[in-house]
């Protein structure tokens, strides 16, 4: 028996989230009183793999393959699966990030297993019992789920638990699975960046507007306070409909959901629909005119104003800080 932690790397680095999926999987191995592995996959450096070992990693399987350089959702489902049957592991834990959605039901199929995916709590092992409270129906409810399978995977939501330092001398280890050709059936062979922008689906800062700003031509002021606090951009759905924006930065329940630490809020409502892909922020701050907007109510810091008025000076003084 054993815990198994995904590490999922961007350009050889690991981000916040997947040090919360490490000490998320790491609580739960101390639960059960076993080991926490790691596993990654693609070109990443010692010091960086050392640094699983902060939050409890006390092994990090490293499968470094070039025809893994790139994410290949079957092919890295395939060698996590493989690792889990090596290890043992009886939990597979990983971050309900863009590619972890794809992963998760795909390693639980491999693996027989039962999945909860959009975890926001350690699991309950009262009575023998092992159940895991999740979000459900876009973020509007949780549900307690049960599973009843030898082996479990849980893909945790980003910011749901929090990093937890549990200092490690992590053990490095290559591991060279098989790489099948049915896996490889499509690869990506190259990623070719469309524009410099932070991706939506992993950024930690989003500045998102809407409606309220009336028009294309004054998105201006949103770009420059995301550039200047290094967020990316997002928008609510009628102003994508309306392609003032473009529909990869719709966000909410018809668009992408995220979790990043920091979610402003520019001139939207709060509708339902929205706030389904975005509730789970860390923090929210939200501008709008209008104190009755549905937004404040879930808002950690509210600014009831003018957005023409509160972002310019929100830029100026960002600019004042960082000069
Ligand atoms: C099936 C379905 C799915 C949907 N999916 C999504 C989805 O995924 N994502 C999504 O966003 N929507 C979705 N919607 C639409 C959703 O119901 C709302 O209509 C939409 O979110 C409203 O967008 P908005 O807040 O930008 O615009 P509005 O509702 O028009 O709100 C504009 C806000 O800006 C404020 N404002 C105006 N001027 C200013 C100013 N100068 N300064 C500051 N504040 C100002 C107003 O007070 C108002 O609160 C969906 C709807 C349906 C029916």
């Amino acid at each position: 028996m054993s815990v198994l932690v995904y590490v999922e790397q961007v350009d050889g680095k690991f981000k916040k989230s997947v040090f919360e999926a490490v000490s998320y999987a790491k609580a739960i191995a101390d639960k059960q009183s076993t080991n926490l592995t790691a596993i990654s996959i693609g070109n990443v450096g010692e010091n960086e793999l050392k640094e699983l070992g902060k939050y409890g990693a006390s092994r990090v399987l490293n499968v470094s393959n070039d025809q893994l350089k790139n994410f290949v959702n079957q092919a890295y489902a395939s060698v996590i699966a493989e690792a889990a049957k090596k290890e043992n592991a009886d939990v597979i834990v990983l971050s309900n990030s863009f590619s972890g959605k794809g992963l998760a039901p795909r390693i639980a199929v491999k693996l027989e297993a039962g999945l909860v995916d959009g975890a926001v709590e350690l699991p309950q092992l009262d009575g023998g019992k092992f159940q895991v409270k999740k979000t459900a129906f876009s973020g509007k409810a949780f549900a307690i789920t049960e599973l009843t399978s030898a082996i479990k995977v849980i893909a945790l939501n980003p910011n749901a638990f929090g990093t937890k330092e549990n200092a490690t001398d992590a053990a490095i280890e290559a591991f060279s699975p098989e790489v099948k050709s049915t896996d490889l059936a499509a690869i990506v062979k190259e990623v070719i960046r469309a524009t410099n922008k932070i991706s939506l689906p992993d950024a930690e800062l989003v500045v998102s507007a809407g409606r309220g700003l009336k028009g294309p031509e004054n998105w201006g002021m949103i770009e420059e306070l995301a550039s200047l606090l290094g967020a990316a951009t997002a928008c609510s759905k009628p102003v994508s409909d309306a392609d003032w924006r473009p529909h990869e930065e719709h966000v909410g329940q018809t668009g992408i959901a995220i979790s990043p630490n920091l979610y402003i809020a520019i001139g939207i409502s709060g509708a339902i629909q929205h706030l389904a892909g975005v509730s789970s922020s860390k923090v929210i701050v939200v501008i709008n005119k209008d104190p009755e907007a549905p937004f404040f109510k879930v808002a950690d810091y509210g600014i009831v104003g003018d957005a023409f008025e509160v972002v310019p000076k929100l830029i100026e003084a960002l600019k004042a800080h960082k000069g």
